[in-house]
């Protein structure tokens, strides 16, 4: 339902996590079941996740906190596939790799049946879970998350905002948008993802809203945007005009 992206500095900090959190409760007004964050550290991935509102999560993270990070996501979830629990919330990790997702993939059934064909293990009853075997499985052959996800979209049908992360690329997230919304925020030295702009306006002013069937790699220095058919793309510049 909601979704929020950061990659800061190279040097490991809580501002990943504070920016992520700060962000899902600044998107709490659109509703949502569950919440959770993936963060990248230096021992790698990272991932708490909790049924109901954000202070269940809030509750946990204060209870068992993550060592400091160089990128993190963090997700509402508004449930339609698999009721709300804390298995089912987001992100889902497969291997090295963590995704979140808004939206709904029509053709979730036959991929995870093809999946579970190859030996895959599915821990949820989510259709997201699908996206982070078929990101896991492109990884390994791609080496790459922005390459891994352009090889995945082309086979999903569907609403889908996705972000990705990867333990290899400590310093990336990657996203996805088809009918529905993503737009990154601009900052000094790092840069932010969001499912509207309330989850980054605090720190950022200037953002660029992604078209449709694009993908985007945020760093703390750069925004690549391509197509789904991986050619370079524009996306369109904005200032925040909104008091926050
Ligand atoms: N379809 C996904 C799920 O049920 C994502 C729902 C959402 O947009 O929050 O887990």
């Amino acid at each position: 339902c909601g979704i929020v992206g950061y990659v800061g500095p190279e040097t490991p900090s809580q501002r990943p996590l504070e920016v992520v959190l700060e962000g899902l409760g600044r998107l709490e007004y659109r509703g949502y079941d569950s919440a959770g964050v993936a963060v990248l550290t230096q021992d790698g991935l990272a991932v708490a996740k909790r049924a109901g509102k954000l202070t269940n999560l809030l509750g946990d993270l204060a209870a068992h906190p993550l060592p400091p990070a160089t990128a993190a996501i963090g997700h509402t979830r508004w449930a339609t596939h698999g009721g709300p629990s804390d298995v089912n919330a987001h992100p889902h990790r497969v291997g090295d790799i963590a995704v979140i997702h808004n939206g709904i993939i029509e053709n979730f059934a036959g991929l995870k049946n093809e999946l579970l064909a190859e030996g895959a293990e599915f821990l949820s009853e989510t259709d997201t879970e699908v996206v982070a075997h078929l990101l896991e499985r492109a990884w390994r052959s791609e080496g790459d998350l922005t390459a891994a996800m352009l090889s995945v979209v082309g086979r999903l049908e569907g609403a889908f905002t996705l972000l990705a992360l990867h333990a290899g690329q400590p310093g990336v997230v990657v996203g996805a948008r088809r009918n529905s919304p993503l737009v990154v925020g601009l900052g000094e030295r790092e840069n932010f993802l969001g499912s509207d702009v309330a989850a980054f306006v605090s720190a950022t002013r200037r953002a660029l809203e992604l078209g449709q069937d694009q993908v985007v790699t945020i760093t703390a220095d750069s925004v690549d945007v391509v197509g789904f058919d991986g050619e370079p793309a524009t996306a369109r510049e904005f200032t925040v005009d909104w008091d926050a």
